[in-house]
């Protein structure tokens, strides 16, 4: 897959995405969405990078395949932490995991930052250029 191709089946999933976190809504699993990031410049990142808040000197933000959501669950934002639950999952991800893992269900490329290892970062969605 080449990233032009990566590129426009992003594009694609997101607005799947979208439509799903509206039905979400629908169902009461979210207050609502807002769409944070989606392209993002090199001197942003570096920012990010100087300032601690990333560990990745590019990001697929940069590349056209990345965006963020920021979700409203129980009447306040569902944010990052670094707290697991005994299961082993991000507390912050298992929030919100129905839509993170309709996320990776569209697609082997989709990856979800509910689902980082080292750091929790739910509002990230992001196409790959190899499958997960
Ligand atoms: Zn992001």
């Amino acid at each position: 897959m080449t990233i032009r191709e990566a590129r426009i089946e992003f594009i694609k999933d997101v607005i799947k995405l979208l439509q799903f976190c509206e039905e979400k809504i629908k169902e009461g699993y979210i207050d609502y969405f807002l769409i944070g990031e989606v392209w993002r410049r090199q001197i942003t990142q570096d920012w990010l990078l100087k300032k601690g808040w990333t560990k990745a000197k590019h990001s697929n933000h940069q590349d056209f395949r990345a965006i963020d959501l920021l979700f409203f669950k129980n009447g306040k934002q569902v944010k990052n932490t670094q707290e697991k639950l005994p299961d082993g999952r991000w507390k912050a991800a298992a929030e919100v995991e129905e839509i993170g893992n309709y996320w990776e269900s569209l697609s082997p490329y989709n990856r979800w930052g509910g689902h980082y290892r080292s750091f929790c970062d739910v509002a990230h969605h992001e196409r790959l250029l190899y499958k997960r």
